[in-house]
């Protein structure tokens, strides 16, 4: 019997604590928001999604603690990732200006073509909202990052949207030979 998907690909998701990676993912794989746990180092969930010309890609999404502590652990998992996601939230300023150093990471240490998206997190929590749509986008810009979105973990709102892009990106680096 043939596997039920083409590819698989791992993704990391890189981002201060409390910025919701952990409710993203488990959103997207598990379909609910009530996640309780503290993430300690590395955790691993997986989703098969649908990207182009009818293929599947088995998204192995490594979800990481954002603490400074765990950032050796964090490194590792960086090394052989051909996705990532790197999740702010929306109602703490601080947490845009921190993705800077996750991406500094990712370009040091990352696969060459890694296929990064920005995530704003929280967009349900329009009333404590810290950082524009606009400024967050001009930044993604700036810092050659061509998708950025604004999710929800607990609505659920885009949530799919931002694996499916970084799962679409990976499968054309795949088609294109470029992996
Ligand atoms: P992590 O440390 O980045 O993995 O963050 P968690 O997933 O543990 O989330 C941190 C806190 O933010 C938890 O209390 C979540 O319930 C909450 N949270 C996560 N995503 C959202 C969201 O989209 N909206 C709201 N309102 N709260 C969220």
């Amino acid at each position: 019997m043939s596997a039920p998907w083409d590819y698989i690909a791992k993704v990391i998701c890189l981002g201060d604590s409390g910025t919701g990676k952990s409710s993203l993912t488990v959103r997207l794989c598990e379909g609910r928001f009530n996640k309780t746990d503290v993430t300690i180092g590395v955790e691993l969930d997986s989703r098969v999604v649908d990207v182009d010309d009818g293929k599947k890609i088995k998204l192995q999404i490594w979800d990481t603690a954002g603490q400074e502590q765990y950032r050796s652990v964090t490194n590792s998992y960086i090394r052989n990732a051909t996705g990532a996601l790197l999740v702010y939230d929306i109602t703490r300023r601080e947490t845009l200006s921190h993705v800077q150093r996750w991406l500094s990471d990712l370009r040091n240490i990352g696969e060459p073509h890694i296929s990064i998206v920005l995530v704003g997190n929280k967009c349900d929590l329009a009333d404590r909202r810290q950082v524009s749509t606009e400024e967050a986008a001009e930044w993604a810009k700036e810092n050659g990052i061509n998708f950025h979105v604004e999710t929800s973990a607990k609505t659920g709102e885009s949530v799919e949207r931002a694996f499916v892009e970084v799962a679409q990106e990976i499968y054309r680096n795949i088609r294109d030979g470029v992996y």
